[in-house]
């Protein structure tokens, strides 16, 4: 449906995205994380199109509609809620009839999923405070009913009974979804797929935030004792050679271990951004200098 490929971007020379291919696909639901500044929200802004790759491009299929619901908020017009949200039914320009009546249903349920009650349907968008403005656009967006959802922090402003409603609301919502958020309760409950973005990489796991946290883990540990394991071959090998090498009788062996090693694919640990952690992971493997 959406296919990224190659996709990178940098600010001011920092690579931010580095290269990264994946697909979204009918009824996706991804949830986008890694670090703080590792580049979630840079993402979504390309996805959505408000932001323009340093290379690689971003391919949607035929009409393909994409909804995006930045943290930050735009402007407020001069109308009140009802009208605020009945202009996403006047701008889908349909002829269906009794369209509008099922539409309005859907817009008081979503508006009071979301948290409003009825006696603020007619009250001006510019009295509610930034948090329920952000509610407002997140009703637009859902009613718009795009086919693909980016949807970034949508859970900062809501309440718990709104956190559930949009939770229910997007389980059984048919768009695809990238989610961003903090939550991880959220993350867990709405989503099947994770992407994370570490030091401009991307790692896919077909898994659920929490199940994801723990792959990821296992992965890594087995690519670290892959990792040990090439790295003794490695000085054994070395080290036959430094005792052998001047050696007339081991000549033949000595010749085959270092062609063995330049023949090595040389195992690597996938890079971690352990910038606030203390830990420390294996440096990267000695090029062979003899
Ligand atoms: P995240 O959403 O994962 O916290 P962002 O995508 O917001 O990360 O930011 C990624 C990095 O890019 C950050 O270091 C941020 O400071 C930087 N950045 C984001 N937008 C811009 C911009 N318009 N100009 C320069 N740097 C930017």
């Amino acid at each position: 449906m959406v296919s990224v490929e190659h996709l990178s971007i940098e600010y001011s020379s920092r690579p931010i995205l580095d290269d990264i291919t994946f697909l979204i696909n009918p009824r996706d639901r991804i949830a986008l994380v890694g670090k703080n500044g590792a580049g979630k929200t840079t993402l979504l802004r390309l996805l959505a199109g408000v932001e323009t790759p340093t290379s690689g491009r971003i391919s949607k299929m035929g009409d393909l509609t994409i909804g995006y619901l930045p943290q930050v908020m735009m402007h407020v017009d001069g109308k009140t809620l009802r009208e605020d949200v009945m202009s996403v039914y006047s701008s889908q320009l349909t002829t269906d009839i009794g369209g509008e009546a099922r539409f309005i249903a859907e817009m008081d349920r979503t508006i009071i999923g979301l948290g409003f009650e009825r006696k603020d349907f007619d009250r001006p968008c510019s009295e509610f405070s930034g948090g329920w403005r952000m509610r407002i656009e997140l009703a637009k967006l859902l009613l718009k009913d795009p086919d693909v959802l980016l949807l970034d922090e949508p859970t900062n402003h809501l309440d718990i009974e709104s956190i559930q409603w949009l939770e229910d609301f997007l389980k059984n919502n048919s768009s695809a979804l990238v989610l961003v958020s903090h939550d991880r309760a959220f993350l867990d409950n709405v989503t099947t797929r994770t992407i994370e973005i570490t030091l401009g990489r991307i790692y896919d796991y077909n898994a659920p935030y929490s199940q994801f946290k723990i792959l990821r883990q296992e992965r890594h540990e087995q690519q670290v004792r892959a990792y040990q394991n090439q790295q003794k071959m490695i000085q054994e090998t070395e080290d036959f050679i430094e005792r052998f090498r001047y050696k007339a009788t081991k000549a033949v062996q000595v010749q085959s271990r270092i062609k063995q090693l330049e023949k090595l694919e040389r195992l690597e640990v996938d890079i971690e951004d352990n910038s606030r952690l203390s830990l420390r992971f294996p440096p990267a493997p000695r090029s062979g200098d003899f």
